[in-house]
């Protein structure tokens, strides 16, 4: 049987409100809003009755001239991904130097799985207690003789180096040649004693902090019980998906936003209403911190969640009761690490539910480019003999290292206005990162001169498809694409 979500009755009223389709006049005014604060003067949403909202030039585009840069509404790097890449927890730039981001996943590797942390959130718990002692002998890593192969993983064996080199360069005692050219921002001291978020800037600690980490941090001096029940929460979904990692995000910012409101509108009826009731839900307030969730495209994650290949049509019912299952739960370990009784309705599993929903239908690869790529690049492209000198030291690295010498950082994440673009089989734009995008942001940039008025299209899938691939791919998005391209090759 069905578990049944108590809140989901208790609240209805409320819950309905959440779920209502924001008006026109909302849409118009949230957009408008987000695209000035964005500086964003070349684009437009409008929307219209048949296809909802969609994003329009307002002035010409050339041929990959940069339409729309969109900060994310929330986001998360992979867990996975959390061993190979140090990245800011909010803005995902690459952050400590070459060094460290070498040395610190060889040094990862090398402790190996089973020796981490449980959540992977605290892989980096106890860095404070790694000696750095020698090793900076770069003699060491010439020797390649006296090294053993390292047999895991990748089937192109790495050669690891030496012990102790990893933690010399995590820990900056050995320099790495040219490394200079590639200095990345140094990880800044994080709010609440917090091992496991680090940042760019103070800027961004600060920024997460007040979006979502105070309710989300399981560092050293968040209460125990909180931590605890806060960590069974992410390793859950570290297990099962991460987009409940988006989800806690996306309520947690919400409460945030909304105590705010209530604290500001409370300064102001107070000096005249002393009778209003501090801990009552009041509803308007909510559905003003609610507005950015609400402006997302919304469905039951049970309901809109494409049915794997693997998976019988006649399963299909028991398939989506089991994702309903999983949300319930995932929900009731967040509940008890978060729970805000004024606020109840954010945790009935209508609402979680919705909320994944919108992630599962318009979330976003967020990758971010490694400057360890770009690092060892430059070392190969260097001149004789400059090449030779500094391949003494970085050949070893490059074979520790292994195939996969440097990994992308990746995530998933919700971009705002990126989420309102259309989709075309034959784009005008599409995501691509430029050299110099070195964030989280979603980079949009234009395929082809786009003209003023015209709409900006990307592609949700591999346009290259044959038709009948490209209409059954676009179906787990919800829709049947009329685009030009569809409609002259329809048989
Ligand atoms: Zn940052
Ligand atoms: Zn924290
Ligand atoms: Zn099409």
């Amino acid at each position: 049987m069905e578990a049944i979500c108590p809140i989901d009755s208790r609240c209805a009223d409320e819950i309905s409100a959440l779920l209502s389709p924001p008006s026109h006049l909302q849409i118009q005014e949230y957009y408008d809003k987000l695209l000035s604060k964005r500086q964003c003067s070349g684009i437009t949403v409008k929307q219209d009755g048949k296809f909802g909202k969609g994003v329009y030039a307002v002035k010409d585009f050339k041929e990959e001239e940069l339409v729309l840069k969109d900060p994310m509404l929330v986001g998360v790097q992979h867990s996975s991904n959390k061993i190979d890449c140090f990245v800011c927890s909010f803005c995902f730039r690459f952050i400590g130097s070459i060094e460290h981001q070498i040395g610190r996943r060889l040094y990862l590797q090398e402790i190996g799985p089973s020796d981490r942390h449980d959540c992977d959130m605290e892989i980096y718990s106890d860095k404070s207690g790694i000696d750095s002692s020698d090793g900076e002998d770069n003699s060491h890593m010439k020797n390649e003789e006296t090294l053993e192969e390292c047999t895991s993983g990748s089937s192109t064996a790495k050669i690891p180096l030496p012990e102790g080199v990893a933690e010399s360069l995590m820990n900056g005692r050995l320099t790495l040649p040219y490394s200079k050219d590639f200095s990345l921002p140094p990880a800044v001291p994080r709010p609440g004693g917090c091992e496991e978020a680090h940042y760019c800037s103070t800027s961004c600690a600060e920024a997460d902090w007040e979006s979502s980490h105070s309710l989300l941090c399981t560092g050293e001096r968040s209460d125990p019980g909180h931590k605890e029940a806060l960590l069974k929460f992410i390793k859950h979904a570290n297990e099962t998906n991460d987009i409940f990692l988006l989800a806690a995000k996306a309520i947690s910012s919400t409460i945030l936003r909304y105590h705010k409101l209530k604290a500001n509108h409370l300064e102001k009826q107070l000096k005249y209403d002393t009778a209003s009731l501090p801990h009552h839900c009041d509803l308007s307030l909510l559905m003003e911190a609610w507005r950015p969730i609400s402006m997302g495209h919304k469905r039951r994650w049970w309901d809109c969640i494409a049915l794997p290949d693997d998976i019988d049509s006649s399963d299909e019912a028991a398939f989506r009761s089991q994702i309903r299952d999983l949300a319930f739960k995932s929900l009731q370990l967040l509940k008890t690490a978060i729970f805000d009784k004024e606020l109840e309705p954010l945790f009935s599993l209508e609402i979680y539910g919705n909320i994944i929903g919108m992630f599962e239908l318009n979330n976003l690869d967020l990758v971010v480019a490694s400057p360890v790529e770009d690092y060892f690049l430059f070392i190969d492209d260097l001149a004789h003999p400059e090449k030779e000198e500094a391949e003494k030291i970085t050949k070893p690295i490059l074979d520790a290292l292994g195939e996969d010498y440097s990994v992308c950082c990746q995530g998933t994440a919700f971009f705002p206005l990126q989420s309102c673009m259309n989709h075309s089989c034959s784009p005008n734009a599409k995501a691509f990162k430029r050299d110099e995008d070195r964030d989280g942001q979603a980079t949009i940039i234009a395929l082809r001169s786009i003209c003023k008025g015209e709409e900006i299209t990307i592609s949700y899938i591999d346009e290259e498809l044959p038709y009948e691939e490209r209409q059954a791919s676009l179906a787990d998005y919800g829709f049947r694409c009329r685009c030009p391209k569809c409609i002259e090759e329809e048989p």
